[in-house]
C-alpha cells in the first residue's frame, strides 16, 4: 500500500490511542501530510489517525474495517486482500478528514485577520 511519496504506515501492534479522544483502537496509521505555511512553502509533514469505534461511528469506511477486526482477531494471508481494500478505504477518509480540519483552521486565521 504505498506509491512514491506517498506511504502509509499502518500499525496493528499496540497502536497509539485515539488522538481525538483517547480510547484505544486496532490499528492506527501514518500518512504524509503536506500544508503551505504563512510564507506559502509547502511543509511535509506526517499525520496518524486511530481507528476507535465511539470516534468512527457512522463511517461507512470506518464501520468496515471495525467489523473486520470483530470478526478476525487475528490476521490469516486469505483475508489479507479484503484488510487491505478495507483499510485502504478508510486511511482515505481519514486522510480527508485532516484536510478538512486545515481547511477550518485555515479560514479561521483568515477570519481572525479580517480576510473573510
Ligand atoms: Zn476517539
Amino acid at each position: 500500500m504505498s506509491e512514491e511519496g506517498n506511504e502509509i504506515v499502518l500499525q496493528l501492534a499496540d497502536p497509539p490511542n485515539c488522538p481525538r479522544c483517547g480510547g484505544p483502537g486496532p490499528v492506527s496509521a501514518q500518512f504524509p501530510h503536506s500544508w503551505t505555511n504563512a510564507s506559502g512553502e509547502q511543509v511535509p509533514g506526517i499525520r496518524e489517525a486511530t481507528l476507535y469505534r465511539v470516534c468512527d461511528r457512522d463511517e461507512p469506511a470506518a464501520e468496515g474495517l471495525l467489523a473486520f477486526f470483530a470478526l478476525h482477531k487475528t490476521l490469516k494471508p486469505s483475508e489479507l486482500e479484503t484488510f487491505h481494500d478495507l483499510s485502504a478505504a478508510w486511511v482515505a477518509v481519514a486522510r480527508a478528514r485532516h484536510v478538512d480540519q486545515q481547511q477550518l483552521a485555515d479560514e479561521y486565521e483568515r477570519s481572525r485577520n479580517g480576510e473573510l
